[in-house]
């Protein structure tokens, strides 16, 4: 048997069992190896009930007095004594009403937080594991698995045991001097020690391989990315000062001194012959657009064109306006062009036929403008905004139809950590607008529980009456069977019969056709529309100063850095805004959502969340381009200083990839993830 082996084949997996399997995904072994433990049951570690000290406990027993209460629409208490033969302990569990039904007369293992609520300690929602009556566990650690399919952790341990059984050595993936000089598990081993293990240390030392392997992947991915990079020239933009002094006395006011840094290394990266590739991460409102108009202007006056894309239609129309406006001075205003879909045909094919003769400079569109079927006279700078990545293959395409390379400048209002910026996007040059230009009108965070919406809506109405307009944020789009979450339909359904029936509500989500979604923007934006309820496709770079208010549904689901982008909508114009978070369920509000309370900082709550999360918590699962980082603590910095230094070293391996078939592989796909939306 080998990873590559159908798991039927593996005994005792009938037919039934293996399209359970093939349900979730998992048809190899190889796949199921692959299906890591989402914790370890550790018997080893199990407290006397007597000494236990609050925090993550984990007891063996039996349970007693088993209770379930409703407390109140929405708030449902299981509660039992858990006694481990000499003392015993309070359990309790909130909104899990299945829970009581399945307590059996029999041994349990429960692990979990062990603390103060109220005036009482006692084990809030623990897991809990049945101890199998046949086999002795007392001093062994067991693997927990999600349990999806209807299939229990337990069923797949004993698939995983009889793999191990039988399995011939799992093929080595990373270069062999690799494992040795940096003293890695092999994989083989590393597998084992993930799903068998004797000892924590086993667990640890497992989990320290794949993570290098994971990083060493990403890394090597990126490294492969500034090769791509180099390879293609790109033409200089020589620095102009006379330029750069007209244009900043042209403002209407001083750039802020993080600008004038930022833009000074836009300037600095133009003049090479290597193709800039950099990344200016600013909070919206911050500035971004000027720079980058400074960096247009530099561009046009050295004879190039420049392309600036923006990720809507109606963000295009903004940064016309915008850029026009900031160019007025200059010569290059009558050369400025919009090229977006919902244009009339004739209209756009002049536009391409002015493209083409060098009549239409500096062209603000979406995508489609960096299409092949777009003849550039000399295209010498494209600006992407709120998009953090571009592409291989856009890179590549534009390379296959240009004599050389655009620099390129992106701009986002996501903060990305430090740590994670460097690996993942490890070949962009990166500068920070740290500082707005000028102070916002406060937004006031708040967090309610689903309990007390009625005074929320209440003030909400307020406001609505004085004229200002809201946005009620839903995690979902349609009601979902899988996630207990607020669906932006039900909302919608739901507020405009009862809290809100009074005002015009309007529904936005990503299913929406774009015109669809452009003519519900536009609705709101003139106040044909009160409240917009709709999923966090209005994340991005949406600027409507009227509206104040702010409910984001099931907060507690968010990442911190979205939330922080999200309530970065309201508070736009002079006025305060608003942001209430509302909470799935009406526990106490987690450290975590009472960081967004009192920090306004979005690099501060991204690097919280990337410590307690990992970087998924950072972009939602919105963006499925994210690479997931199974092993990885990017807070580990002797792992990232480690995976730098080999990758620096194994230049060798990069060059030759078609020895490393599987490296190629992967190290492939990471760059498609990364790197391409
Ligand atoms: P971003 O693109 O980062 O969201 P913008 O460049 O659109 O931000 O700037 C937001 C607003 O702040 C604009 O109205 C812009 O004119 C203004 N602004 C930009 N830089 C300054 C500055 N240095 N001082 C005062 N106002 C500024
Ligand atoms: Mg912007």
């Amino acid at each position: 048997m080998d990873i590559q082996s159908d798991l039927n084949t593996v005994k005792g997996v009938g037919p039934v069992l293996a399209s359970k399997f093939s349900q979730i995904g998992l048809t190899t072994v190889g796949d199921l190896l692959n299906y890591t433990p989402r914790d370890y049951n550790n018997y080893q570690n199990a407290v006397n009930i007597q000494f236990m000290q609050p925090g993550m406990v984990t007891v063996k027993g039996t349970f007693d007095n088993v209770k379930q209460r409703r407390v109140r629409r929405g708030l449902h208490i299981t509660e039992a004594d858990f006694s481990d033969g000499f003392s015993k302990v309070r359990v309790v569990w909130f909104n899990q009403p299945y829970r009581a039904a399945s307590i059996k007369k029999q041994q349990y293992i429960i692990k979990g937080n062990y603390g103060l609520q109220g005036q009482r300690l006692q084990i809030v929602n623990p897991l809990v594991t049945a101890l199998e009556q046949d086999k002795d566990q007392a001093n062994s650690i067991t693997p927990v698995y999600i349990e999806r399919g209807g299939l229990k952790s337990f069923q797949i341990s004993k698939v995983v045991n009889e793999i191990f059984k039988n399995i011939n050595d799992i093929p080595e993936t990373l270069p062999i001097n690799v494992v040795n000089n940096y003293k890695l598990l092999d994989r083989s081993t590393a597998y084992k020690y993930l799903h068998l293990p004797s000892s924590n240390k086993e667990i640890e030392q497992a989990k320290q391989r794949l993570a290098f392997e994971e990083l060493y992947i990403v890394m090597m991915a990126a490294q492969k990315m500034r090769q791509l990079n180099k390879s293609a020239p790109a033409k200089p933009i020589v620095f102009n000062q006379t330029v750069a002094q007209n244009f900043v006395t042209s403002l209407p006011f001083a750039l802020t001194p993080d600008q004038k840094q930022v833009a000074w290394q836009i300037l600095k990266d133009m003049q090479k012959t290597e193709p800039m590739n950099r990344l200016i991460e600013g909070d919206v409102g911050s500035g971004k657009t000027v720079v980058a108009a400074l960096a247009t202007v530099m561009a046009l006056d050295a004879g190039l064109q420049v392309a600036i894309v923006a990720p809507t239609e109606l963000l295009a129309r903004q940064h016309y306006q915008t850029i026009k406006n900031l160019l007025d001075h200059t010569g290059h205003v009558k050369n400025i062009r919009i090229l977006i879909g919902s244009l009339k045909q004739k209209h756009k094919k002049d536009t391409h036929q002015e493209i083409k003769t060098n009549n239409a400079t500096c062209i603000i569109g979406t995508h489609a403008i960096l299409q092949k079927n777009i003849k550039w006279n000399d295209l010498g700078l494209v600006i992407i905004d709120e998009q953090h990545r571009f592409g291989v293959q856009q890179r590549q395409s534009l390379h296959a139809t240009l004599p050389t390379m655009p620099h390129i400048l992106c701009m986002t209002a996501t903060p990305i950590p430090r740590s994670l910026a460097l690996t993942v996007y490890g070949e962009l040059s990166i500068s920070i607008i740290a500082k707005p230009p000028n102070q916002k009108a406060n937004i006031l965070t708040s967090i309610t529980s689903p309990n007390s919406t009625a005074q929320m809506y209440k003030e909400i109405r307020n406001q609505l009456n004085m004229g200002h307009q809201a946005y009620i944020v839903c995690p979902l789009i349609e009601e979902s069977t899988m996630l207990k979450a607020p669906s932006a339909q039900e909302t919608y359904k739901t507020l405009s019969q009862t809290e809100l029936k009074n005002y015009k509500l309007g529904l936005l989500h990503g299913k929406l056709k774009p015109d669809q979604k452009e003519e519900i923007m536009q609705q709101f934006i003139d106040k044909k529309i009160d409240v917009l309820v709709s999923t966090t496709v209005i994340e991005v770079g949406v600027d409507v100063p009227n509206a104040t208010e702010m409910v984001i549904l099931g907060a507690d689901r968010f990442g911190l850095a979205q939330l922080h982008q999200l309530r970065g909508r309201v508070g736009r114009g002079t006025q305060e805004g608003h942001c209430y978070l509302l909470m799935t369920d009406s526990q106490k509000p987690t450290p975590r959502m009472q960081v967004m309370t009192n920090t306004s900082d979005g690099f501060k709550l991204a690097e919280y969340d990337l410590k307690l999360r990992g970087p998924g918590a950072i972009y939602g699962t919105r963006q499925h381009g994210e690479i997931d980082l199974r092993y990885v603590q990017l807070t580990d910095h002797k792992l990232i200083a480690d995976v730098r230094l080999a990758v620096d070293k194994s230049s060798d391996v990069l060059e030759n990839l078609i020895q490393y078939p599987y490296l190629a592989q992967k190290i492939q796909r990471a760059l498609k993830l990364t790197y391409l939306n």
